[in-house]
């Protein structure tokens, strides 16, 4: 072979692919593990969406709708938008792409935060645009100098909000104060993979916005609440020029029929979804409660997720609460060499999360 691969291809780092549980479990020789890593939905998914799924099984023979006629229709009802005003993608990390598709050419530059999604900067360096990264100040988005660093090749802009890793949120008044002051030219894409999470009083509405003259993209995702990670369901929910843009690049059945179906009765599933925000307040509280005690400091958080700074390597305390059947993230790569990010689980798994960690910790320490 003789390729030619661009140098920015070159340096992409492909995303690590985690090793799955059954091997993990094979190799260190345990069982039973839980895996409170990856902001997944502890409850499993939603009995309705297994149930509809199930049925729609005999189907599979056909392409599945290209238009997600029925979710559009129902989730802009519910939202309150138009149907035309929503794109589906394949997890809404396909919409991050299609965004980075249709706005960023060659040398155009998109602006996030760093620590934050790591998509966002694989998707620009993807297309040959340059990503202009701002680290976030006490844990939050920079917005004054995200602001500064807006100049006339800016065509996106990534707020994760709340922030994965951190969990922190910024208010309406920062969100709006910041928006009056983002060139016309520029689309802010706001990420709300967590929105169920954060308090009412807290949370910003990307539907507010939609009519403002400066763009502003809400991403939602059925990942995290809606509990249905494994089928790759998520949408853009924007002014629908912006759609039109998206629609032109994205693949005609970027949303399989199983993802649209289990989608749909997810989002019907009330009761899942209460139950989802419950178990995920109390089991917070729990673990901020219990993790403190052992003399680790719990960041507060606004999501299913935390932080909390062990003080130790974080990698080696994660090698370590794996022997014990609990996966964990350990945040060296995101800059944080002494912290861990936890996913609320159930309150038995949080039990055992909590036990593991006391072990752990007075090895190490006494190590
Ligand atoms: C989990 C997560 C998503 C969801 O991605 P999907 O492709 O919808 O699974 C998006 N943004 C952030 C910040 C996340 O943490």
């Amino acid at each position: 072979m003789k390729l030619s691969v661009s140098d920015n291809i070159k340096k992409l780092i492909p995303y690590p692919p985690g090793k799955p549980l059954k091997e993990l479990e094979r190799e260190y020789g345990i069982s039973d593990s839980i895996k409170m890593a990856s902001n997944e939905n502890s409850l499993g998914p939603s009995p309705k969406a297994v149930q509809a799924i199930t049925q729609a099984l005999a189907n599979l023979h056909r392409y599945p709708d290209g238009s997600c006629y029925y979710l559009a229709a129902s989730l802009a009802d519910r939202l309150g938008v138009k149907a035309d005003e929503l794109v589906f993608g394949n997890g809404s990390n396909e919409i991050i792409e299609l965004l980075v598709g249709a706005f960023v050419s060659p040398g155009d530059e998109v602006i996030s935060s760093q620590p934050s999604f790591l998509v966002y900067q694989t998707m620009v360096q993807a297309q040959n645009g340059i990503n202009r990264v701002v680290p976030l100040k006490d844990m939050r988005h920079d917005l004054d100098t995200i602001l500064a660093d807006i100049n006339d090749r800016t065509r996106l802009i990534f707020l994760d909000n709340p922030n994965n890793p951190t969990g922190t949120v910024f208010n309406r008044k920062e969100f709006e104060s910041f928006l009056s002051r983002v060139p016309e030219t520029v689309i802010v894409v706001l990420d709300e993979a967590y929105v169920d999470f954060v308090d009412p009083s807290l949370q910003l509405d990307v539907r507010d916005y939609l009519g403002n003259n400066t763009a502003v993209v809400g991403l939602r995702t059925f990942s995290k609440a809606y509990g249905i990670a494994g089928l790759r369901v998520g949408y853009g929910i924007m002014n629908a020029e912006i759609a039109d843009y998206l629609h032109r690049v994205r693949q005609p059945f970027n949303v399989n029929e199983l993802a649209q179906v289990g989608a749909l009765a997810s989002l019907n599933d009330e009761d899942f979804y209460q139950k989802t925000l419950s178990m995920t307040r109390d089991g917070i509280s729990w673990l901020t409660t219990e993790i403190s005690k052992l003399g680790c400091k719990v960041f507060p958080t606004h999501t299913n997720f935390f932080l909390v700074d062990v003080g130790l390597d974080a990698k080696l305390l994660y090698n370590k609460m794996l022997t014990r059947g609990v996966i964990v993230r350990a945040m060296n790569a995101y800059g944080y060499p002494f912290f861990i990010r936890i996913t609320v689980g159930l309150p038995t798994e949080n039990e055992r999360l909590v036990k593991a960690l006391a072990e752990t910790l007075e090895e190490m320490r006494n190590g």
